[in-house]
């Protein structure tokens, strides 16, 4: 696998690449890697000629200064399991090259993604999740970009940047993969002590009861029973929502259309995010 740094060194491969007609896959992370992110990485390698990862820990997304500074780094672990999948290229840029000093930083008109459910609880964070993705993008010129389905959210709020800044490439919201006992893969889970672990597989038991109880009982009362449910597990938690596929709030169901199932709750110092597509 090659790394690159340096962001000139990286268009310019890719450029050359793309003369060729090689078909560019891009995985964008943050690192600290598990088979969730190997999943986005298989898929882009069967779609793709060149499969590109990038791992950079974003400052510009964390509304919570604690938060960014005890996010996990294990670089050499990463580069492993990028070498074990096959994956082509890891661009693994300073905080200076994806922010020199002489970038402007844009505004980005999300609408109301930027003011419901991760938008309300975590102000700024999209506009920093823009800011880095618009620089990458800028940087890694793909046909084909992986996303995790994971950040639902995210993936509107991404596909919106898309859309604002005429990206031309094809997006893929690849499915959550999961531990065995349902838990979500994800980075944060290595911030759970080995009693917090037991207790978050609660997310997942929560989405099943909300499966299971869909058309017995109404939205709202589903609603607070999950909420409930997770508050006696030791979560405090952010919101349960019940949406449609865009995300906009449901108060009752008509019985066929698309429901999405969204938590958010912190376990002590870890919040922890999932979602479902229940019906
Ligand atoms: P992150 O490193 O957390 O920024 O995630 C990088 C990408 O991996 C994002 O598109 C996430 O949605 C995706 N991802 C994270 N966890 C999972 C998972 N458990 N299954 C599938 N994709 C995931």
């Amino acid at each position: 696998m090659r790394i690159y740094r340096l962001s000139a060194e990286m268009t310019g491969f890719i450029d050359n690449q793309r003369k060729t007609g090689q078909k560019i896959g891009f995985v964008p992370t943050m690192g600290a890697l598990h088979q969730g992110h190997i999943s986005l990485i298989n898929e882009s390698k069967n779609d793709n000629n060149l499969t590109i990862c990038s791992i950079f820990v974003n400052p510009t997304q964390f509304n919570n200064a604690a938060d960014f500074q005890k996010y996990p780094i294990t670089i050499e672990n990463d580069i492993n399991l990028l070498e074990l999948a096959g994956c082509d290229i890891l661009f693994l840029p300073s905080i200076e090259e994806i922010y020199p000093t002489q970038l402007t930083k844009e505004h980005y008109d999300l609408g109301s993604l930027e003011t419901i459910l991760e938008g309300k609880y975590r102000p700024g964070h999209f506009q920093g999740v823009c800011l880095v993705v618009d620089r990458l993008l800028s940087i890694i010129h793909c046909d084909d970009l992986y996303l995790g389905q994971k950040d639902y959210q995210q993936c509107m709020v991404i596909e919106k940047l898309v859309e604002l800044k005429n990206y031309d490439l094809k997006m893929h919201f690849c499915e959550t993969i999961r531990e065995n006992d349902g838990l979500a893969m994800s980075s944060r889970n290595a911030r759970l002590n080995e009693s917090e672990r037991i207790q978050a597989t609660a997310i997942y038991d929560t989405f099943l009861y909300i499966k299971n109880n869909i058309s017995l009982e109404s939205l709202d009362g589903i609603k607070k029973t999950a909420q409930e449910a997770l508050t006696s597990k030791g979560f405090i938690v952010d919101y349960v929502a019940l949406t449609n596929e865009k995300l906009e709030p449901l108060d009752i169901w008509d019985g066929k259309s698309t429901i999405v199932a969204l938590v958010a709750a912190y376990l002590n110092e870890v919040r922890l995010i999932d979602n479902m597509i229940i019906a």
